[in-house]
């Protein structure tokens, strides 16, 4: 069968692997149809990531067809249609014991610890997979770990109806975050330096669009609410810059989330915090996510469609890797099809 791998930092490769085999009765094996490419597979391309060790088959965006089950599995069936939730945990420690093994102690991302998505056929652990509807197409199915990331967002900004959600950045993160924010019930205001991206913001919900480079950002949020500041203000670009207004923009009481993975210091006074009380989250890849969005998806009201810009066959992963880097500004979604 034909894997993605990156060997090492910079180097991609297709490589013949046999299909891999039940070992254990909780083991699944998914037929892949689609493995989407993240930001974060770039990253892991160019040695970027910190967690990553190589060689490693890359992706965590995998849906597929059941193949075959160990002889425990109880939740899917050769056929069903699913997408594979990317993260692996121990259950016990505190953080699973909190419901968030998202940070687990032992965690291993599906695609960064361990062997991912760009497989035609990937042995997964039963816990992971999520039945999907079958009439959801592959090219909207894979979508669905991308919305979990807004989805996370806004379940650690704890949005509530009408709270007014300032969204950082227009890009695939941020979208997610604006659709999941608009479905909680949020006011949503998104801010991007790119028209054509608060363009497509608002056909995920985006209630007010400010573009950072004509218009005051602080000004612009202090209009629209009122002089309160945003609820919620969803730091989807982070850079230290995004991390300390985030701070100023949000209102008393407020929650800032940060998405960040960025390790360059911010500059913060102490008493911006306490004054406003807020609370300043970590969103972490996410927990508990998948069925909240596969809820939605059933609900019919996710702006799936043209959300993914473009597919390529995996004889053609390096074509669709460049596609990514070179399209950066405007790509939303490039899925590799094992079909
Ligand atoms: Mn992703």
């Amino acid at each position: 069968m034909k894997v993605g791998v990156v060997e090492k930092p910079g180097v991609l490769k297709i490589v013949e692997r046999d299909v891999p085999k039940i070992t254990s009765p909780h083991d699944v094996i998914i037929k892949v149809k689609r493995t989407g490419i993240c930001g974060s597979d770039i990253h892991i391309y160019h040695g970027k990531n910190p967690f990553a060790t190589y060689p490693r088959v890359w992706g965590h965006e995998a849906v597929g067809e059941v193949y075959e089950t160990g002889s425990a599995v109880t939740s899917v069936k050769k056929g069903d249609h699913t997408v594979v939730e990317p993260i692996v945990y121990c259950g016990t420690c505190y953080a699973c014991r909190q419901g968030r093994g998202n940070v687990c102690e032992k965690l291993e991302v599906i695609g960064v610890h361990r062997d991912g998505g760009c497989q035609e056929y990937f042995l997964v652990p039963e816990a992971t997979v999520h039945k999907l509807p079958v009439d959801l197409t592959w090219d909207e199915a894979v979508l669905i770990e991308p919305f979990t990331i807004g989805a996370q967002a806004v379940y650690r900004g704890q949005v509530q109806k009408d709270d007014y959600v300032l969204v950082m950045g227009a890009g695939t993160t941020g979208l997610t975050a604006v659709t999941m924010a608009k479905l909680a019930g949020g006011k949503v205001i998104v801010t991007d330096l790119v028209e054509d991206k608060l363009e497509y913001a608002k056909k995920c919900g985006a209630d007010y669009t400010i573009n950072g480079k004509t218009e005051n950002l602080a000004d612009r949020v202090a209009e629209i609410t009122g002089g309160m500041g945003a609820n919620v203000t969803i730091d989807a670009v982070c850079i230290k810059q995004t991390f300390e207004q985030a701070i100023e923009l949000t209102s008393a009481a407020g929650r800032v989330v940060e998405l960040s993975f960025n390790e360059t210091p911010s500059e913060i006074a102490p008493v911006g915090i306490i004054k406003k009380e807020l609370t300043i989250c970590g969103s972490r890849l996410q927990t508990k996510r998948f069925p909240v969005v596969i809820d939605y998806i059933k609900q019919g009201v996710l702006p799936l469609k043209g959300f993914l810009s473009k597919t390529y066959p995996v004889s053609q992963m390096a074509d669709a890797f460049e596609y990514v880097e070179k399209n950066n500004a405007t790509v939303r979604k490039v899925a590799i099809s094992f079909e």
